[in-house]
């Protein structure tokens, strides 16, 4: 079958520390480390062993904290993007790490969803970074979070990137945030779909491919369907693809983030996204 996994192992530090995020500048011990990497190698056996039983895969990084600057991140990128039943590899990432390693990247089946943090780095620093990954070839989306704090940086930002580089907005939704009518007219000039990201879209009782055919895995194997539900649904080690997939519709009142509502049939994002839409970054439809 054909399957997304999100990944999350138990890291969740970051050498950054955005306001607004739990793991700012939180660090993880030495066992945690050490617990991460190995929960990694296991889930690297168990993605390896796909191959043989007719699976295709698309892996999407979401750590908790920023993953790319371990090692074991960076090798697993690397050997992912050899396995032929792997069709994609996603990171989310600051950005913030020497990005030499990337040479050694399958450019057809890497992306980087990369979130640019105003504050926390230069934004000239942060261009380069994307500079490098867009000479190499490798495809990248570029994002921030829509605080009205950060809507100049945002400007600057997209004044600085190549006009074929994406860059998206995250709607900031906490505290009853509501943008006015100018202001989305002014971030729909940054990211033309914006607005997409607006609402917590009602889906309760909704088809969601989220549990069938997309998993939320944990560094243990257990597997969650989605970024929001935290019901468990199995284990993969134990259980496999087979096993875990399931027409499931959806249990949650709202789904309001990115990489769980693109998972909506209804919502029919494949059509705005196209090949990109994993990973955030529109392709032309063929
Ligand atoms: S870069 Fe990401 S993970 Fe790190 S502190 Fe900022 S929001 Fe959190
Ligand atoms: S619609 Fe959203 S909240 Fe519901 S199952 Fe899918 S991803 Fe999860």
């Amino acid at each position: 079958m054909k399957a997304v996994l999100y990944y999350r192992g138990s890291l969740s530090s970051c050498n950054y520390d955005c306001p607004y995020c739990p793991f700012s500048k939180n660090v993880d011990s030495k066992d945690t480390l050490a617990r991460d990497r190995g929960q990694l190698e296991q889930f690297m056996d168990w993605v390896r062993a796909q191959e043989q039983l007719g699976h295709e895969l698309s892996i999407f990084f979401n750590p908790y904290g920023e993953a790319l600057i371990h090692r074991w991140y960076r090798e697993a990128m690397v050997e992912l993007g050899d396995m032929k039943h792997i069709k994609k590899i996603s990171v989310q990432t600051n950005l913030s790490v020497k990005l030499e390693w990337t040479e050694r990247l399958n450019p057809e089946k890497v992306s980087f969803w990369a979130t640019y943090h105003p504050g926390q780095t230069e934004e000239a620093r942060f261009v380069s970074q994307c500079m490098e990954l867009y000479n190499r070839s490798l495809r990248f989306s570029v994002g921030s979070v829509g605080v009205r704090s950060a809507f100049d940086s945002i400007a600057s930002l997209r004044r600085a990137l190549p006009e074929d580089v994406y860059l998206w907005i995250n709607a900031f939704k906490d505290n009853g945030n509501r943008y006015t009518a100018g202001e989305i007219r002014s971030l729909e000039e940054v990211d033309p779909y914006f607005s997409l990201n607006i609402p917590d879209y009602e889906s309760l009782g909704k088809s969601c491919q989220a549990g069938s055919q997309v998993f939320y895995v944990q560094g243990s194997g257990q597997v969650k369907r989605c970024y929001k539900d935290r019901k468990v649904i199995g284990n993969l080690y134990r259980d496999g693809l087979e096993g875990l997939s399931q027409e499931r519709a959806c249990g949650m009142k709202k789904c309001g983030c990115y990489i769980g509502y693109i998972h909506m049939p209804e919502l029919q994002l494949g059509q705005v996204y196209g090949a990109g839409l994993l990973e955030r970054n529109p392709q032309p439809l063929l």
